[in-house]
């Protein structure tokens, strides 16, 4: 008999937690009388400020098998993701939102296969990105593509952080406690062999995303600033290339000026350059600035997140 931790962040889901809760246990109920393990509910309240913690309490008083951890303030799903791993007492541990846009009945069949001992790691990915605006979708694709060509860890297009691990995959998660947490980066960094479910996407039961475009644009620099050193070499590739483009310019001018004598003209050409140069400086210093602003932070030291009250 093995145990199945389920780790839910929540912020603001006191609509869905009902919903959720209650589909989830029938899966519990499968997963026992199937397989024989029991499951225990890790509830993380990401700092909310609706009453999803009374929600989450009155579920514990009736449920000896949920516990919760109660952050502070609103630190972020990377963060309640981690402190619901440190909390799981499970073999099996599940990461799954509040929200039923993971289908929990997929535990079942994950659970199987991770007993089977060949895969360590049963994880899902959408196959569609159907319900989701055009020109997210557009930059999502292009985000995936671009990470992928400059990180040497491979991060999955579609992946979701809905996934169930083994013990040993999850402790080595919990061994990576950088600040700047982009998880769909990190399981691909511990590696562990991971077995992908595809399933098409569905809508959230109740209440409403927390990602905006800008909140989810500032992720993904966040991704390529935590798994890719690449950007750092654009300003010395720019370097380069001006480089070239200047001496061929000398040489230009100068056998210009040797045969046709030096009338002064072209203003607005040299003003051309002297923004596009500028530009290309400043946005080399801002790369620069992305990753210094990230070291800064990883310097510090400060804790994940701060847990108010904890079961
Ligand atoms: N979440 C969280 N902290 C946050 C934002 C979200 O714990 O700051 C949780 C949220 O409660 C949900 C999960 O992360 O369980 C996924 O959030 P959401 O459904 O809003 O994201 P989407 O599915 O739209 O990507
Ligand atoms: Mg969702």
């Amino acid at each position: 008999m093995a145990l199945i931790s389920i780790v839910v962040p929540c912020y603001n889901e006191q609509e869905a937690l009902p919903f959720f809760y209650k589909k989830t246990l029938q899966v519990a109920e499968d997963i026992k009388n199937k397989l024989g393990d029991e499951v225990e509910f890790i509830f993380v309240d990401d700092g909310s400020k609706d009453d999803t913690m009374q929600v989450i309490k009155q579920l514990a008083a009736e449920d000896a098998r949920v516990r919760y951890v109660s952050f502070s303030r609103n630190f972020g799903k990377e963060a309640a993701m981690y402190a619901g791993l440190k909390a799981a007492k499970g073999d099996y541990i599940s990461l799954m939102d509040a929200d039923l846009q993971d289908p929990p009945e997929l535990l079942v069949e994950m659970t199987q296969t991770l007993k089977l001992g060949e895969y360590d790691c049963v994880a899902s990915r959408r196959t569609t990105r159907k319900g989701e605006p055009v020109i997210r979708s557009f930059f999502a694709r292009m985000f995936y593509r671009l990470i992928n060509r400059i990180s040497k860890t491979d991060i999955v297009d579609g992946a979701r952080d809905f996934r169930l691990m083994t013990r040993q995959m999850a402790n080595a998660v919990l061994d990576m406690p950088e600040y700047n947490r982009f998880s769909k980066g990190i399981f691909g960094w511990v590696g562990f062999k991971t077995k992908w479910l595809e399933y098409i996407n569905v809508e959230r039961v109740a209440g409403e995303t927390k990602w905006s475009f800008w909140k989810l644009f500032l992720y993904s620099l966040e991704g390529i600033v935590a798994f890719s050193t690449a950007p750092l070499a654009l300003a010395s590739v720019f370097g380069i290339l001006m480089c070239v483009v200047a001496m061929g310019f000398i040489i230009f001018i100068i056998v210009r000026t040797l045969i046709w004598g030096d009338p002064t003209n072209g203003w607005p050409s040299m003003m051309c350059v002297i923004i596009l140069i500028g530009g290309i400086q400043l946005l080399c210093i801002g790369i620069l600035g992305q990753y210094m602003s990230k070291i800064y932070l990883e310097t510090k030291h400060r804790p994940l997140y701060i847990i108010k009250e904890e079961k």
